[in-house]
């Protein structure tokens, strides 16, 4: 076994509650997966942590042997930050609870939380925390980076409703990050990944949503997309932050409301949340359903976890992914003319172009009150392919590639995120140059030897 021996790890055992797994054990092979299929690597140990105790241990132990470290919330990371060959995978998969707080609208959420752990918690008071759209998510990594969701533009981004956290460092101290203690790294862990510790426990602000939104779908006909992204792109600007309207261009998965002939045709999706009173909501909604042919819709009141569970399975984990993204200062036409061509080109079914309207609540908070600074664009274009066949990695990653380069004259930074291996001068776009600056100096602070480097990485500058 490269970088670790079995003493070491027996020495280890005898402190650690978890498990620790290498690739003897016949649990390896699953433990080792990340969510991206196309990411196939064999750390030399799995620490499956329990408590944060175990969590300092295996940060101390890492360190004292010079491992690389992979940390692990939900294993979503598109860029495959969640594991890596010969070292040490920090697991937190274990550790899911949550504790909602009905009187204060808080919820305590382990560092390996998936999203739906956090709505099962908090929906049995008819409470959410704004996160992200598919359930299967993990929380650690969403919250850290920034994450939004079908209610961020009423109630803001994840970290916009972060209270406090608890954060291993590299030295293994454990800190409590937030507004009164260790401002500086409250600051940086909203925005600014992994690179600070290892979080294993966030308090987050609730939101009162009740447990139904009014929810749909608009199929709309692809051969108007021109026409219609022109409508929408105006039209969702209008609209008041309790509506969100986004857009996805696709091959039409078999949903229910499509007739069969439409299944496997490229499409535009326009799915919405409106958190008020229904007739309202169908109000707001009338000129999106008029503004060009629709193939079909569906719409009602429906049970918020439901709905944040209802795209899961097009997304669903080991299939090959490979996404590129950034924010648009506007679809212009040009741009409009851009994403159409592309999407007239889709390399697999499962390919998705995921153009969410992202103003509200978060546009109104200053770029520098946070580590996550790019605030103020109105639309992130999202290009992800996703397909099961080797033999087409070349093909989609192209498509891809191609599309990302065409659509750069209308962008404006990345969401860190929606970041793959991109290199370090891309991880600097999801910065203002401000935010950047001192992030540099945060990590030089809390991890000068940047034993947290498996992510998208802020680089320490101390020799
Ligand atoms: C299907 C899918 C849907 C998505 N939808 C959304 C969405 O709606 N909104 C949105 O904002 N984003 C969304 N994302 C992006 C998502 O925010 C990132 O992929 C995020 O990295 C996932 O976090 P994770 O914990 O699952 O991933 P992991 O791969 O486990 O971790 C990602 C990074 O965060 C670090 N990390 C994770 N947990 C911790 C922790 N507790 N402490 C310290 N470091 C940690 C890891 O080391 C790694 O560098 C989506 C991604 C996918 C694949």
């Amino acid at each position: 076994m490269s970088g670790v021996r079995s003493h070491q790890i027996d020495a280890l055992r005898e402190r650690f509650r978890g498990t620790l797994i290498t690739p003897e054990d016949s649990s390896y092979e699953d433990c080792r997966k990340v969510w991206n299929g196309i990411f196939d690597k064999c750390p030399a140990l799995i620490a499956r942590c329990i408590s944060t105790g175990d969590v300092i241990q295996a940060v101390n132990f890492a360190r004292e042997n010079g491992l690389l470290v992979a940390v692990r919330g939900g294993g979503h990371n598109s860029a495959g930050k969640a594991t890596c060959d010969h070292g040490i995978m920090i697991d937190l998969s274990l550790m899911r609870r949550v504790h909602v707080d009905r009187e204060r609208q808080l919820a305590r959420v382990d560092g390996g939380a998936l999203l739906g752990d956090v709505d099962s918690e908090t929906q049995l008071h008819g409470l959410a925390v704004p996160a992200g759209i598919v359930s299967h998510t993990g929380l650690g990594g969403l919250a850290l980076g920034g994450g939004f969701g079908w209610i961020s533009r009423k109630y803001g981004l994840t970290v916009d409703n972060l209270v406090s956290a608890e954060v291993v460092t590299a030295d293994g101290a454990l800190l409590t990050a937030s507004q009164d203690e260790n401002q500086d790294l409250f600051w940086g862990i909203r925005g600014g990944g992994g690179n600070f510790g290892i979080v294993t426990s966030f308090e987050l602000r609730c939101a009162e949503i009740g447990t139904e939104v009014f929810a749909g779908v608009i199929a709309k006909k692809f051969e108007h997309a021109e026409q219609y992204i022109r409508f929408h792109q105006e039209y969702v600007r209008t609209l008041p932050d309790e509506m969100t309207v986004w857009m996805v261009i696709r091959k039409a998965p078999p949903l229910p409301f499509l007739a069969k002939e439409v299944h496997g045709q490229t499409v535009i999706l326009i799915p919405f949340v409106w958190l008020g009173d229904q007739a309202e909501g169908e109000r707001l909604i009338k000129p999106i359903r008029n503004a060009a042919e629709s193939h079909g819709a569906f719409s009602g009141m429906t049970p918020w976890s439901s709905w944040q569970a209802g795209f899961d399975g097009l997304v669903a984990h080991g299939a090959r992914n490979y996404w590129k993204s950034h924010y648009l200062k506007e679809l212009s036409s040009d741009c409009i003319a851009q994403i159409t061509a592309f999407a007239r080109t889709l390399p697999s079914d499962e390919c998705e172009i995921f153009i969410p309207h992202m103003e509200g609540a978060p546009s109104r908070i200053a770029g520098d009150a946070t580590a996550f600074a790019h605030r103020t664009p109105p639309f992130v274009l999202n290009i992800h392919t996703r397909w099961q066949d080797p033999a087409d990695d070349q093909r989609c990653l192209g498509w891809v590639k191609a599309f990302h380069r065409a659509t750069e004259p209308f962008a404006q930074g990345v969401y860190v995120n929606f970041l793959s291996d991109e290199g370090a001068a891309r991880v600097r776009d999801a910065y203002t140059e401000e935010v950047w600056d001192r992030l540099v100096q945060l990590k030089n602070r809390y991890d000068p030897k940047n034993l947290f480097s498996l992510n998208q990485n802020i680089a320490p500058t101390v020799p």
